[in-house]
């Protein structure tokens, strides 16, 4: 695909980064390599809008996939962080942030009895595993196709759906042996998950999941799905783990939990409860949780975990995220929804808008999106022309067809307006491009 516009500064910058970092990134989805062209290297964000090296402003539908739901700069997690900061950077002590952060979460969600802070989403995922294992004395653990909880070795065995598919690694540097304990079943699908159960008698540790999955585009569990899952862990002695990473502070006040209810014995935080740095959790049962140590013999720990300025801004953020936040993200991403579908209706363009509360993407399919094989069957090459149209527009939309949009409570009227003003160019760049 030719692309008419340009990021010279962009383009330079990605050339050295490219001489000394693998692929001139820190986390692959960066360099665009599903929608090819430059990557834009980001150098300032204010409210919904980012600036590029190049000087070009953006409206941004990413906010740093999740945690930026006040918007870039927001003047009170600044501050915040700014007072943190003027007192230490970090202690490697306990301190009293770290103590509010974990109090605010406990108190907004409901399962979560105790928590630990770790720095980040993959950490949680790791250490919930792990504590899930040692609480159990199993070993096995179940995951979804398409359900990303980060890269942690066991989980990064994604690939062979259908009941019992013992995962194979999907990538090299993870052993057979690491994989072999990970069960890979198709997402929504509750028979597979009893015949794993069935398969697998007093072997398995624990199902993780994510709450309302984002990381195939946004598929939503179906009715009962989650709670099927719940049952089926308690009637078998396993842990159910919702994995919160992406949901969590995001689609309401208490996440997916404030959404379906359904109580998971761990859950597992990151995104917005860093405010922008590196901060997340995981947390769940007592009795579980008291299996970790120091107070049991579950090892885990961090040099910067509970670090004082990421909990300053964590706080300060959850702190500002009241029902009136959570009403007006969900009518920002409610009328978004609306005016993408819209266009691509006009323009004829098969598509799917998918939402799980404020959360969604598009499909670039009319056929129901349940689980990951139906999220591939797609036309990603619509997908890119629509996302290439939209960036030489000024909208920053995630660089690959399988990720959520996020929207926050900076996104005004005019940030919607100019969202508006891109999507019947990119709907028809959508319709006209060929696979
Ligand atoms: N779990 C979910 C559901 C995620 O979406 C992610 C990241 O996108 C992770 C875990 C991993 O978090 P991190 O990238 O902070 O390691």
């Amino acid at each position: 695909m030719a692309y008419s516009y340009e990021a010279p500064v962009s383009q330079s910058l990605f050339d050295r980064a490219s001489v000394v970092t693998p692929g001139g990134v820190n986390s692959p989805v960066r360099a665009f390599r599903a929608v090819g062209g430059t990557p834009r290297f980001m150098v300032s964000g204010t409210g919904p809008y980012l600036t590029d090296a190049d000087g070009r402003e953006y409206v941004d539908l990413v906010c740093s996939w999740g945690p930026m739901i006040l918007g870039h700069s927001h003047p009170e997690v600044i501050a915040a962080v700014q007072d943190a900061v003027s007192r230490g950077t970090s202690f490697g002590t306990p301190g009293e942030g770290e103590v509010a952060l974990a109090e605010e979460i406990v108190a907004r969600i409901e399962p979560v009895e105790q928590v630990r802070l770790v720095s980040s989403g993959t950490e949680a995922t790791m250490s919930a595993i792990r504590l899930a294992r040692g609480f159990t004395g199993r070993a096995k653990v179940v995951k979804f196709a398409g359900c990303y909880h980060g890269h942690v070795d066991a989980l990064l065995a994604a690939a062979g759906s259908g009941v019992a598919t013992f995962g194979l690694p999907d990538t090299p540097g993870v052993t057979g042996a690491t994989a072999g304990d990970t069960v890979v079943l198709p997402y929504n699908d509750l028979d597979a998950v009893r015949a794993a159960f069935a398969a697998h008698p007093g072997e398995i540790a624990c199902v993780i999941t994510e709450a309302s999955p984002g990381n195939m585009g946004v598929v939503p569990p179906a009715d009962g799905f989650n709670a099927g899952l719940k049952e089926l862990c308690a009637a078998n002695g396993a842990l159910y783990i919702s994995d919160e990473v992406m949901t969590g502070f995001r689609t309401s006040k208490a996440g997916w939990y404030g959404v379906d209810g359904v109580r998971p014995d761990l859950m597992t935080f990151g995104k917005v409860m860093g405010g922008g740095f590196p901060a997340a959790a995981f947390g769940g049962r007592g009795d579980v949780m008291a299996h970790l140590a120091p107070a049991g013999p579950v090892y885990q720990a961090g040099t910067l975990s509970g670090n004082p300025v990421a909990t300053a801004a964590g706080l300060a953020q959850l702190r500002l995220l009241d029902d009136a936040a959570y009403a007006k993200i969900d009518a920002v991403s409610a009328e978004l929804r609306s005016l993408v579908g819209e266009a691509l209706t006009k323009e004829g363009v098969a598509h799917t808008v998918s939402a799980a509360s404020n959360m969604f993407s598009v499909f670039f399919t009319d056929q129901p999106v349940r689980d990951y094989d139906d999220a591939k069957k797609q036309d990603v090459f619509r997908f890119t022309a629509f996302f290439h149209s939209m960036l030489e527009q000024g909208v920053y939309l995630p660089p690959s067809a399988f990720e959520s949009w996020f929207v926050s409570t900076a996104h005004d009227e005019r940030a919607v307006e100019r969202i508006a003003a891109a999507l019947p160019a990119a709907a028809r760049a959508a319709s006209e491009a060929t696979a």
